[in-house]
Parts: C-alpha cells; sequence; structure tokens
C-alpha cells in the first residue's frame, strides 16, 4: 500500500479493483482483528491556545488490514457500531490510550498527568458495562481520572433523556470529563449545553473553514465569538478542531477559544511524537 491521490489510507494497487474494500471482507475480518493485534492508535495533540503548550492528545484509531493497507476510522467504525464489535474495540481503544496516557506521565519532566481523549460511540455510551469498564481502566492503569476526557457526538446526545445521561453523568462523578464533539454540524440545541453533563464544547472544523485565509469571512467570525462567549458563560471549555492554517490559531486564539487541534499543529501520529512536542515545549 502507498498513498495514493489525495487519501492517503488508497491502495495503490492495480488489482485494488478486484480485491474491493467490500464491507463484506470488512466484515469477516473485523471479529478476529482485534486479537489479531491489527489496530493502532494515533494520537493528534491539542494546543492549549494561550501559551502553545500541549494539552494532552485525541486517541484516533487505525486497522492496519493485511490486504487494504491502513484504513482510517470512517472506513471501519460504521461497521463495527453495526456489528456490536465497536464494544470491544472501543474498550481496548480506552485500554491502550489510558495506558499510553500514564506511560507520557511517567516520562514528563513535571510527572504531571498528560491529558488524553477518547471517542465512545453511541453504542458504548448506552452499553451498561461503560463506567464500570472506565472506572476498571482507571484502576489498572492508574490513570488520574482527570486526565481522561471522553468524547461523545452531538448526535448521540440531541434527543437524550434523563436515563440515557445517567452513565454520563456517573462518569463524571468518577472524575471524567465529558466533551461534547462534532459540535455544529448537526442540528444544534444551544439550551441543551445548559444541562448536559459535558466541560468542554469541540467546534467542527466546519465552523472555522471560513476563517481559513485572509480575509476571514466576518459572518463566520461572529458565529464563532458567539459560540464562544455562551459556552464560557455556562463555564464550558471551547476547543476547535481542523486548525490548518496560521490565520485560523490567530483568530480563534483572539475569539478566546480555550485549546486547538489541528494540522497546524501536528497531524496525528505515533505517541512518542507527543513526547517529543512534550519536551520541546516544557524546554523553551
Ligand atoms: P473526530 O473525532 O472529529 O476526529 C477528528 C478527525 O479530524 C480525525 O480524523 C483527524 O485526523 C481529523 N483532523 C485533525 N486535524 C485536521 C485538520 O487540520 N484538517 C482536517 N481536514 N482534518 C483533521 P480521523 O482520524 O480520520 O477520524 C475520523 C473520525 O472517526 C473521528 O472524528 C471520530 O469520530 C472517529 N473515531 C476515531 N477514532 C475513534 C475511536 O477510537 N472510537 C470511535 N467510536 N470513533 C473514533
Ligand atoms: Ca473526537
Ligand atoms: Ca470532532
Ligand atoms: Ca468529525
Amino acid at each position: 500500500a502507498k498513498a495514493a491521490g489525495g487519501n492517503r489510507y488508497e491502495v495503490a494497487d492495480p488489482d485494488s479493483d478486484a480485491r474491493a474494500i467490500t464491507r463484506h471482507g470488512l466484515t469477516n475480518r473485523l471479529p478476529t482483528a482485534l486479537e489479531r493485534g491489527e489496530f493502532f492508535i494515533e494520537y493528534q495533540p491539542l494546543i492549549r491556545l494561550a501559551d502553545g503548550s500541549v494539552q494532552g492528545a485525541e486517541a484516533l484509531v487505525r486497522w492496519c488490514h493485511p490486504l487494504h493497507g491502513v484504513l482510517g476510522p470512517d472506513q471501519f467504525i460504521p461497521l463495527a457500531e453495526s456489528t456490536g464489535q465497536i464494544v470491544p474495540l472501543g474498550r481496548w481503544v480506552l485500554q491502550e490510550s489510558a495506558r499510553q496516557a500514564r506511560e507520557w506521565q511517567r516520562r514528563s519532566a513535571d510527572g504531571l498527568p498528560v491529558r488524553v481523549n477518547v471517542n465512545l460511540s453511541p453504542c458504548q455510551l448506552y452499553h451498561p458495562g461503560l463506567v464500570d469498564e472506565v472506572a476498571a481502566v482507571l484502576e489498572e492503569t492508574g490513570l488520574d481520572p482527570t486526565a481522561l476526557c471522553l468524547e461523545v457526538t452531538e448526535s448521540a446526545l440531541i434527543g437524550a433523556d434523563e436515563d440515557a445521561l445517567k452513565p454520563l453523568r456517573r462518569l463524571v462523578d468518577l472524575g471524567v470529563d465529558i466533551a461534547l464533539d462534532d459540535f455544529g454540524t448537526g442540528y444544534s440545541n444551544l439550551s441543551s449545553l445548559r444541562w448536559l453533563p459535558i466541560s468542554n464544547l469541540k467546534l467542527d472544523r466546519a465552523f472555522t473553514r471560513g476563517i481559513r485565509q485572509h480575509p476571514a469571512d466576518p459572518v463566520d467570525l461572529k458565529i464563532v465569538e458567539g459560540i464562544v462567549s455562551l459556552a464560557h458563560t455556562l463555564g464550558l471549555t471551547v476547543t476547535v478542531e481542523g486548525v490548518e492554517t496560521r490565520t485560523q490559531a490567530e483568530h480563534l486564539g483572539l475569539l478566546g477559544c480555550d485549546t486547538a487541534q489541528g494540522w497546524y499543529y501536528a497531524r496525528p501520529g505515533p505517541p512518542d511524537h507527543l513526547h517529543t512536542l512534550t519536551l520541546a515545549d516544557a524546554m523553551s
């Protein structure tokens, strides 16, 4: 497999048509892929806009498929959700990310916890064992609960009733943070921000597209400014996703966003990549 076209996960192989990534092929392989050790995690740094320091990283899962090469989550997470495989896979991602965050902490100069953000799919959220699993992972790895942030998409929570929010409240009781992911992509119910047990809002990159270049779109600037102001009023921090240019980073800092994530700072990469950034940061 090698990079092809605009998609670095495409397989450049003349036979690739014949071996088209069929849903069927992936479905067969998915149940055993975990025990075969075919999944791995890349980490993308989260940057504090106030001082440019590394706050932590988001864990993003990849599947190193023997035939198709490296597959991105968009190519197999929906499948894993429909087959229920997401539950064991998500548990593995959580375990592995927590272990890694603990390792970063061990190796950091100040010994302080390094935050890791882990995505939770709706199936995991509504799986009865979730809270106990998270508690067990924290216990086994010795990771400080405040160093774990679970990202839940807006679409998974909109319309959720009080029962559905119970596991989230219990996670918050454990000391874990909940972030509302992909905010602004679906039907956003602003008033829900008031009662959801979240502490961080992740603004989808669709929001920041209009401020990628000079001159920035004045309406897009106003929209982000309004959301940041509302979020801060409600005691939430704001993370912006998909920051690709310096212009964006500067504007978003001025608009009061707290944290940023994107190619401008770093692409998702192996765990050591974050350690280097953290060290470089501590030494500057
Ligand atoms: P997400 O949670 O919104 O993650 C951010 C996505 O944006 C990642 O795509 C990341 O590589 C990409 N990205 C980061 N910076 C930039 C940028 O500057 N520009 C652009 N254009 N893109 C950027 P990725 O890794 O392909 O993941 C896609 C989605 O798959 C994630 O979206 C998340 O919803 C899901 N996902 C990833 N890992 C997991 C997991 O372990 N469990 C679950 N349930 N879902 C996961
Ligand atoms: Ca996410
Ligand atoms: Ca997101
Ligand atoms: Ca997204």
